[in-house]
């Protein structure tokens, strides 16, 4: 059997041979059947919908001699010359290729004679947004005044980019886009007609991969059929159609979800090694989340029926973010899938992932799955339980490229996290924080507290305002009454274990030293004297001084408060 004809063969011979188009064809025979058929009309939608074969339908059930209940018979000689496109009364023109305005004339030149043998004379124009501005302008002419026996058939892919004017002279008909279940189904049918052994799964991905068009579904078909043989394994689908496998886009999304970066661009790779492109694994992790997300407010919302192993993986992963946290995710996700074609693919994925995964710092998963480390490349060592932590590298805090200051309160005002099987029992007295991020190694107080103002604001600028004793591996603060009270005793661990240091809490009492706050007020102070003793000093001010008899009021910074824009001398004075 010849697998290469399938679409052909399958080209709806009837009306009733269509999918999902049944209001547009129930329209149409209604209006044929009560004799009020328009003279022009205008089918669009996504290609591989029906938009010329429901043209070419029309052209035969308005000729045909024994119509049937709104379908054309297909034995008279109207219907069989019309589907072989043998007959003269019925022209069809692909826009696409004949878009100007010599090309429409060749063809309205004949509408001015009745038809020779048939009933209607039929002009089917395909992709007619494709016309030029001149050829619509003629074809407008014709639609105006339309001969009598004379239909035109327009089909496109873009309605909108006809000219009103055309638009408003056709019966428009916008053909529905096909769901990827009634496209499963439909392939089903035909398979089990053409005696051919089908997975249910390869049949959702090539359902899926058809994006709503019923002949690239069947052309996809034939292809995987082309390449595998007799059967259709969900196998033959991935290899032929160069699908990545569900299951490591699930290793992968598990990994981000864990806030292991490591595993997660080892997952990247082992896909990139089948030879996908990093971005259409990550698309597939994209399309993974839509369907978590849309199983987390209502099932039926799938767009497909996931199959039995797909099922359980969501339904266990409903309880590990809620839906904010897994936007906050996709958007991220989103985000940088635009950015992947300005540098590397694989380092602009691999710096997405890191991005991703630091993201626990600010929104932590109410519940980490099993990560399961030991698919393809990774050497088990630790016991599954413990592997998020055990296996997780340093993230640096590159949330701050992402994190913003609505995630700020949302990250500290969330509810505990319940203790789940998979954490360390520790996390359930420090639900907010992360069990990603590692410590960075700062180099001074100053440098910490700055870093930890992208994790925590809040709690930072508490932080500028207390003494630090002593920066080493141990760290020594001192708070006075006020810090005691202001920084509770969960902000302190928090801290603590961000830092990955140990940490002293004080009372402050007499100890020598000052705070960052204290530090910059000091240093602001000591540039102001600066300032100050340069304007007395400048021999120009002087001259001022003395000329009018005037005192030195105020002097500012460049750039500070009060000074003009675009002022170039270093100094202004106020004088009066
Ligand atoms: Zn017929």
């Amino acid at each position: 059997m010849s697998y290469m004809v399938l679409a052909r063969r399958w080209r709806p011979q009837r009306f009733s041979d269509l999918i999902g188009q049944d209001v547009v064809v129930r329209t149409l025979q209604n209006s044929l059947k009560n004799n009020q058929m328009a003279h022009a009309y205008l089918l669009s939608g996504i290609r591989g919908t029906g938009k010329t074969t429901i043209a070419r339908l029309l052209a035969m059930v308005v000729n045909c001699q024994q119509p049937d209940h709104g379908e054309p018979c297909g034995q008279c000689t109207p219907c069989t010359s019309i589907a072989t496109g043998s007959n003269l009364d019925v022209q069809e023109m692909d826009a696409a290729s004949h878009t100007g305005v010599d090309d429409i004339r060749e063809i309205l030149d004949g509408v001015r004679y009745p038809p020779s043998t048939l009933q209607y004379k039929v002009y089917i124009i395909d992709e007619a947004h494709m016309l030029s501005k001149s050829a619509f302008n003629a074809l407008l002419k014709t639609l105006e005044e339309p001969p009598a026996r004379v239909l035109f058939l327009l089909a496109t892919t873009e309605a909108e980019k006809l000219p009103i004017t055309v638009r408003s002279r056709c019966q428009r008909f916008d053909l529905r886009r096909l769901g990827s279940d009634e496209i499963s189904h439909y392939l089903a049918q035909v398979l089990g007609e053409e005696k051919v052994a089908y997975e249910a799964e390869a049949l959702h991905a090539i359902a899926h991969a058809a994006d709503g068009s019923v002949r690239d579904a069947l052309s996809l078909t034939e292809r995987v059929l082309a390449y595998g043989g007799d059967t259709l394994s969900s196998e033959h689908v991935r290899h032929a159609l160069g699908l990545v496998g569900p299951d490591i886009i699930r290793r992968l999304s598990d990994a981000v979800l864990c806030g292991n970066a490591q595993a997660a661009i080892d997952a990247l790779r082992d896909a990139s090694g089948g030879g996908h492109a990093p971005r259409s694994i990550l698309l597939g992790m994209s399309e993974l989340w839509h369907d978590l997300a849309c199983m987390m407010v209502d099932a039926d919302l799938l767009q497909h029926e996931p199959g039995e192993v797909a099922r359980a993986w969501l339904t266990d992963r409903l309880n590990c973010w809620d839906t904010q946290a897994l936007d906050l995710r996709y958007q991220v996700l989103i985000q940088g899938l635009r950015d992947l074609m300005l540098v590397d693919e694989r380092q602009a994925a691999n710096m997405l992932l890191i991005r991703l995964c630091s993201l626990n710092g600010i929104s932590p998963p109410r519940r980490m799955p099993e990560l399961d480390l030991s698919a393809p490349t990774r050497q088990q060592e630790n016991p599954v339980q413990d592997s998020p932590r055990a296996e997780s590298r340093p993230v640096e805090p590159l949330i701050q490229a992402v994190a913003t200051d609505k995630h700020q309160p949302d990250a500290q005002a969330s509810p505990a996290i319940p203790a789940a099987a998979s954490l360390p029992a520790k996390a359930e007295t420090e639900p907010e924080l992360t069990t990603t991020q590692q410590p960075a190694a700062y180099a001074s107080w100053e440098e910490a507290v700055e870093a930890y103002g992208k994790v925590r604001a809040g709690v930072a600028a508490l932080l500028e305002h207390v003494l630090c004793l002593g920066f080493g591996d141990k760290v020594r603060l001192a708070l006075d009454t006020h810090q005691e009270r202001a920084i509770v005793a969960a902000e302190r661990m928090s801290f603590a274990e961000w830092l990955g240091r140990e940490i002293h809490w004080e009372p402050k009492a007499d100890q020598q030293g000052e705070s960052l706050s204290a530090q910059r007020a000091r240093q602001a102070e000591a540039r102001q004297q600066q300032l100050e003793k340069s304007a007395e000093d400048d021999p120009h001010v002087q001259a001022l001084k003395q000329a009018f008899d005037a005192k030195i009021e105020a002097v500012r910074a460049p750039g500070a408060a009060g000074t003009d824009e675009g002022d170039d001398i270093p100094l202004e004075e106020e004088v009066s």
